[in-house]
């Protein structure tokens, strides 16, 4: 592959990501080799990878619902053969929703429908987004505010589902696909042996690993580093990462499967030190860090998840959820709590006053807790309100990741309409 002046101003972390999607936006094909492209439509949208044999093309992942028509528009300006197989890296909507118009291409020309490959856990997941569909709609609506979003139904289950490891040779062509566990527990990393490509999924996806998210359902960071480790012996000379830029070079991609795996390895082996020495979750919460100069990394930047939640997930995984707190085992309503609190303060106010002078210094973390029992202590008063919107406008501005801005607004815009509830013309 030619150098690419993009490429290297974004490595060297001269550029920021929103360069590369607004030279990838409307879909563009990046070329692998002769017969493997790499399908772009924006850094929020799963990459796609397209094979091409003599039996049909093979596509890892399907692309986003927002951008999946543009990623088959690409796909056809470059090759007009049918469908053979598609391997889901796993059952994320931005990964597998382009499957529908896969099927529905193939109906409307007379071909057989493509074959699709995933792990088996897909099949779970997708059983698991009918149960909690209304959960899923409230959730993503929250993460990318975006309030009124509907989660989507009727998901492309996969044909044929492997466990471990599972070898596929199209018209020649071999094709590994290896399962890991990571952001989920059904994810899958392909490997082109004879061309020395790595198509990584989410595993890879240039921000630091979304192995925290608050709302979502368990994650693995150790598994993930073992995941990325075994990819790294594979030597790749080319990584397809699930999201952003294709990385060339065998030094290169160890570099950044490597620094992947070393972050949260450090991440665990703190977390669990502290877990068997018997520490509380808010004791190992503020005593674990992630190595500065690895978040300093272009691809490992915290700007999606945040390494603190992470910490939460590992104790989530090795530990439940009680945090080692007592008043937690079986906690006061909290509207109890919060009524003693204030009476002990002297009024719900006083603590709404405290809050907002700790998050005009920066303690915005203890500002969080004092406006909480103010307002539910007080939950009709409209000044504590507009307290609690400014403590939430400050928490948004202290944080780095685009998980915890997002959650702090949903409960910022909450106080702000609250604040206004009744009055007219504000
Ligand atoms: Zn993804």
């Amino acid at each position: 592959m030619q150098q690419d002046p993009l490429f290297e101003r974004i490595w060297s972390g001269a550029a920021p990501m929103e360069e590369w999607t607004a030279s990838v936006t409307g879909g563009a094909t990046k070329p692998i080799t002769e017969n493997i492209v790499a399908i772009h439509t924006g850094y929020l949208f799963g990459n796609v990878t397209a094979i091409r044999t003599g039996a049909g093309l093979v596509l890892i992942d399907t692309g986003s619902r927002e951008t999946a028509s543009q990623t088959l528009a690409a796909l056809r300006r470059w090759d007009d053969s049918s469908i053979h197989t598609v391997i889901y890296t796993h059952g994320h909507i931005d990964h597998t929703w382009g499957a529908r118009l896969l099927d529905q291409e193939a109906d409307a020309r007379g071909l057989a429908r493509p074959r699709i490959i995933a792990h088996r856990n897909v099949l779970y997941r997708f059983d698991r987004y009918d149960a909690t569909h209304a959960l899923n709609s409230i959730v993503m609506g929250r993460q990318f505010n975006q309030p009124g979003y509907t989660f989507p139904d009727d998901h492309r289950r996969p044909d044929e589902v492997y466990d471990d490891t599972l070898a596929l040779t199209v018209d020649g062509v071999r094709i590994e696909l290896f399962n890991g566990r990571g952001e989920t527990d059904d994810a899958t990393f392909v490997w082109l042996p004879e061309q020395r490509v790595l198509a990584s999924g989410d595993f890879v996806i240039w921000v630091f690993p979304n192995a925290g998210n608050p709302r979502k359902v368990q994650r693995f960071a150790p598994q993930w580093a073992m995941a990325l480790r075994r990819m790294q012996d594979l030597r790749p000379d080319v990584l397809i990462p699930g999201h952003g830029p294709v990385v060339a070079g065998e030094a290169r991609v160890a570099q950044v499967l490597g620094d992947g795996a070393q972050v949260l390895e450090s991440l665990t082996g703190q977390t669990l030190e502290l877990m068997n020495q018997g520490r509380s979750l808010s004791e190992i919460l503020h005593a674990v860090s992630a190595p500065a100069e690895l978040l300093a990394k272009p691809y490992l930047l915290p700007k999606y998840d945040d390494p603190e939640f992470v910490v939460r997930n590992i104790w989530h995984l090795y530990a439940g959820w009680f945090d080692g707190n007592p008043a937690h085992l079986k906690p006061a309503p909290e509207a109890e709590l919060a009524a003693e609190i204030a009476s002990l303060a002297g009024s719900a106010q006083a603590l709404a006053q405290r809050a907002t002078a700790l998050a005009i210094a920066g303690r915005t973390r203890l500002a969080a807790h004092l406006i909480e029992l103010a307002a539910t202590a007080s939950p009709d008063d409209k000044t504590i309100q507009t307290a609690r919107a400014g403590v939430y406008t400050q928490c948004m501005r202290a944080e780095t990741s685009l998980i915890g801005k997002a959650l702090f607004a949903v409960y910022q815009r909450d106080a702000a309409a609250q604040s206004t509830v009744g009055k007219s013309g504000s």
